[in-house]
């Protein structure tokens, strides 16, 4: 589970800690995106690709 690493903004540590660094004290934020971020912006990306190749093959399904 990466996305819940912090990293300090001071020495660039990487820690489980949310609220500050346990090397030196310093503000900590987190170096990835969110979760939900990233699964929105992959179901956009699959919605797209299945426009474009799938028009043509695709039965109606009602
Ligand atoms: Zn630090």
């Amino acid at each position: 589970m990466v996305w819940l690493l912090r990293k300090c903004e001071k020495c660039a540590t990487y820690t489980l800690k949310e609220d500050k660094c346990p090397r030196c004290g310093g503000q900590v934020r987190s170096p990835h995106p969110a979760k939900f971020s990233m699964d929105d912006k992959y179901r956009r990306y699959r919605l797209i690709m299945k426009r474009m190749s799938g028009q043509n093959e695709e039965k109606p399904s009602a």
